[in-house]
């Protein structure tokens, strides 16, 4: 459900951008999903998929990149991958 109001987001956002450089077709649209966002990236491709039919994303390959959560410490700046929500810094 989530990722139906999600994908007319990400397709709004692909034709406005495709607009701006005036593109007759896209190819691909590569998306970061982060780890904390419960969107599943198969869900998206089927809803792309199934609403960019004769638009000229119809056809364009979606490619998703997982994206791990991180961390930064706001004392002493460092950065560490955040797993089983333990957010605590070294
Ligand atoms: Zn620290």
């Amino acid at each position: 459900m989530h990722e139906i109001a999600m994908t007319e987001n990400i397709l709004s956002i692909v034709f406005i951008e495709a607009e701006k450089r005036n593109a007759k077709k896209i190819k691909k649209v590569k998306l970061e999903i982060g780890e904390l966002t419960n969107i599943v990236g198969d869900c998206v491709q089927f809803y792309f998929e199934l609403m960019s039919k004769d638009t000229i994303a119809d056809g364009a390959e979606v490619e998703i990149v997982d994206v791990p959560l991180q961390a930064k410490c706001p004392r002493c700046g460092s950065v560490k991958r955040v797993e089983n929500l333990d957010f605590l810094c070294e």
